[in-house]
Parts: structure tokens; sequence; C-alpha cells
């Protein structure tokens, strides 16, 4: 279940069980993983099936294109090459600099929020739920999510 409240008020509530998109799952909603461990199976699953080449430590400083296709700089801690390539995919995040390489406009927006997250060991365990203040009168009227 996951509930949003504003101050006392249930102003949204749902069920992940009941939509027929979690129907298919064996596990239930609201699995908490690490980001690093996610990423870390996903390395060994790149190693195992061994046709991707993986380089750390590798950074993109430069592109451009031409006719024949793209030319990156990459900065490694052996020195700087470059490297030619027919097509580039950019996965280097919100912050990467591919978007100004090609000129692509950007629409994003950055709050000012600043947020804990913290793990909290219970005693006795609650539901399992996930809770959304969009108003918490115990922070201040600002938000609080938790999920257990
Ligand atoms: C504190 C925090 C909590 C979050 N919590 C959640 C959550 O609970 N659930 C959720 O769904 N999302 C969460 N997110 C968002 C989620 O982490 C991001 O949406 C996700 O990581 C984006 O993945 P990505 O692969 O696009 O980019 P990233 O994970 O940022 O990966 C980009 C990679 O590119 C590399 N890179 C950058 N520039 C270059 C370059 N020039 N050359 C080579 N490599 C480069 C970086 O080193 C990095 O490894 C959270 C984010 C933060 C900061």
């Amino acid at each position: 279940m996951g509930r949003t409240f504003a101050g006392k008020d249930e102003v949204y509530s749902f069920d992940l069980k009941q939509q027929s998109a979690f129907n298919l799952s064996t596990q239930p909603p609201f699995i908490n993983i690490q980001q690093f461990y996610i990423e870390g199976y996903l390395v060994e699953r790149i190693y195992e099936l061994g046709n991707v080449e993986l380089r750390w430590k590798n950074c993109v400083t430069a592109f451009r294109q031409d006719g024949e296709g793209a030319l990156l700089t990459v900065a490694t801690p052996a020195g700087e090459h470059q490297l030619r390539a027919d097509y580039v995919l950019d996965a280097a995040g919100s912050h990467s600099p591919f978007r100004q390489w090609v000129g692509a406009s950007v629409t994003a927006k950055k709050g000012d929020d600043r947020w804990c997250i913290a793990d909290v060991r219970f005693r006795k365990h609650p539901p399992v739920e996930r809770h959304t203040w969009i108003e918490a009168p115990f922070n201040d009227n600002r938000a609080v999510c938790g999920s257990t």
C-alpha cells in the first residue's frame, strides 16, 4: 500500500498488488534495493556474457561529429586518446556534457529542497506501506516520505 497525506488527511492511496502490472511479480511491492547492488549484478552479467568491453576510469572529455561519424576524446589514467565511432550512446547521467556538445536543449528544473535519507530500525514492525506527506505537520509542513 502507498498512502499520501496532507497534514492528518489521507489524500490518496493505492495498492500495487491490485494493479495488473504487479500481479505477475512473485515479489511484494516496495522492495528497496541499493542501486550499487543492481549495478554490481549488471557488471557481473556483462562479464559473464563477455561481449561488452568495460573500460573503467575512462572519461569522455570532448566530442565532435564530422562526415565520418563521431570523434571522442577519452581521458584515462594512462593518458588521453581519441576514439572513432559510428554511433555514440550517451548514458552519462544528469550532468552529462553531451547535451551541450550536441546543442540539445534541457528543460529540467533543479529544486532547492534538501533531503535527509535515513534507515530506521523498528523494534515492532509496522505494516508494509509507503507513506508520503506532502505537508508533514511534524516537519514544518515540508515533505516526508517513508517505506517500511
Ligand atoms: C540521493 C539520491 C537518491 C535517489 N533515490 C532514488 C530512488 O529511490 N529511486 C529511483 O528510482 N531513483 C533515485 N534516484 C535517481 C537515480 O539515482 C538516477 O535517476 C539514476 O541513477 C540515473 O541513472 P543514469 O544511468 O542515467 O545516470 P548515473 O547513475 O548518474 O550514471 C552516469 C554514469 O556516467 C558516468 N559519467 C559521467 N560523465 C561521464 C563522462 N564524461 N565520460 C564517461 N562517463 C561519465 C558517471 O561516472 C556515472 O557512472 C536518486 C538519486 C539521488 C542523487
